[in-house]
């Protein structure tokens, strides 16, 4: 096992990788920016070191200076937890090059995994179910993107093989619409990812989004651990999640789990991966795989009762798999409120000092998050100030006391989205469950009358 890890990471994951270590008897190094130097965490890390100004492209995102951090701390393995570098091949094949351990997949994995029409690809090689679709990427004849459209049936939506966060897409559903939407696509995504390529889909209008937790180890071993149902979203970025998902029968559960394991062991995937798919009339459609921790991975922890970031941390050791399929069991609901500085319903970002913070606990409450009263929330990092996650019996349960730790949560001195999921948890749809990727959407717009 390793000695001692460096987290290329900041905020509650940073802290979330941080106890697992320790847990673990694993010593640390917190990198951390110049905004992010009073953090507790980088406090109670064994080691700590500053590696940048504020902005994220001269700190968490500045390669020589984690690899020059691991170096002068001689620490043996960077996690790099979830977004930052995190799914950068080439950062995880310099940390190797550099002779460290990346905690996660391989660099090729990585690739394959981070252009979504390889992934696609892939993924359909290995029998994963995929969204109707063009064959691979649009090519430049504008004829047989019109026939693509109609074999496929509109409305379609075009997508960018670099896309990332939600951006990158474009619903069309007319011919007279098509070719201006694919070019205009191109051209945002050759500027925002740096890579032009574009590929066509059938825009599910309805679906859920319904995504598989998977480990693997360097062995040849891979589990899953069930799903979680992440269709409560704003603009595509997730805001409550829940495992299970409400009304999966527990057999198609097992069968797309075990095909996300099985492909798993075809491509040599290494590590925790989340395989994204949206879910309608009862059918499992792949979107993409995120090769890395997620932010949501507290409920499948929870009614699994494993340890992801531990498992991440011992496959990356060389160790195999803690369990065995067979041993995987789902007990209970669990529900994560993610917890944004941010206006409850403009979403306009509200960094700045906590000035009351009280924490909510009790039964089956879990809190991720770094922050505490008089922390100051920095502007330059995304809104999200921790998770909210509580754990029941029954789905009733869970929804029973994540309501009752919301209301018990103070954060003054900024805003958060704490009346937001608030008001989440007493709507009839969220209670009944099985809402799709739009309700959200569409109970903010008519709210606004
Ligand atoms: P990103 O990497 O930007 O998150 P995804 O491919 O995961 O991109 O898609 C993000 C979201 O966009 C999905 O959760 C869903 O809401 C919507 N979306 C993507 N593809 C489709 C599709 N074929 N039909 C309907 N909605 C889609």
């Amino acid at each position: 096992m390793f000695e001692k890890i460096l987290i290329a990471n900041r905020g509650e994951i940073a802290l979330r990788i941080q106890r697992a270590c320790r847990e673990m008897g694993i010593k640390t190094v917190a990198v951390h920016s110049e905004a992010d130097a009073e953090a507790k965490y980088v406090r109670l890390a064994d080691e700590s070191v500053c590696i940048g100004p504020a902005p994220s492209n001269k700190s968490y995102l500045h390669v020589p200076a984690i690899i020059a951090a691991a170096e002068v701390t001689d620490a043996e393995a960077i996690h790099p937890g979830y977004g930052f570098l995190s799914e950068n091949a080439d950062f995880a094949e310099r940390v190797e090059q550099s002779g460290f351990t990346f905690i996660g997949p391989r660099p090729e994995t990585i690739r394959l995994m981070g252009d979504k029409v390889s992934a696609k690809d892939a993924m359909k090689a290995a029998g994963v179910p995929c969204v109707p679709g063009s064959e691979g990427a649009l090519g430049e004849d504008t004829d047989e993107w019109l026939r693509m459209a109609n074999d496929i049936g509109y409305p379609i939506i075009i997508k960018a093989a670099g896309g990332g966060g939600g951006r990158g897409m474009r619903v069309v559903h007319t011919d007279a619409a098509l070719i201006q939407s694919v070019q205009m696509t191109q051209t945002e995504a050759g500027a925002a990812f740096n890579n032009p390529v574009v590929y066509m889909e059938k825009y599910l209008q309805n679906p859920r989004h319904i995504e598989i937790q998977v480990l693997a180890d360097e062995h040849g071993n891979a589990v899953h651990l069930g799903e979680r149902d992440c269709s409560m979203q704003r603009r595509h970025q997730k805001v409550l999640e829940e495992a299970p998902a409400p009304g999966l029968d527990p057999k198609l559960r097992a069968k797309i789990g075990e095909r996300c394991a099985e492909a798993c062991r075809q491509f040599g995937y290494r590590g925790a991966g989340t395989f994204e798919f949206l879910y309608e009339n009862g059918e499992f459609f792949f979107i993409e795989m995120n090769t890395r921790v997620q932010v949501e991975h507290p409920v499948t922890e929870l009614i699994t009762g494993i340890d992801i970031v531990q498992e991440t941390i011992r496959i990356a050791a060389g160790e195999k798999l803690s369990v065995k399929q067979k041993d995987i069991q789902f007990r209970g609901h669990a529900i994560e409120c993610r917890i944004n500085a941010e206006d409850p319903f403009t979403f306009v970002p509200s960094p700045g000092r906590i000035t009351l913070y009280h924490a909510a606990g009790g039964p089956g409450i879990r809190i991720d998050s770094h922050v505490y009263q008089n922390y100051y929330v920095p502007p330059h990092y995304d809104s999200m100030i921790g998770k909210l996650i509580a754990y029941g019996a029954t789905r009733e349960q869970a929804i029973a006391r994540m309501r009752v730790a919301l209301s018990e949560m103070i954060v003054e001195g900024i805003k958060t989205n704490i009346p937001l999921h608030q008001e989440l948890l007493t709507d009839a749809a969220v209670l009944q469950g099985g809402m799709s990727i739009h309700y959200l959407e569409q109970k903010l717009a008519a709210k606004k009358g």
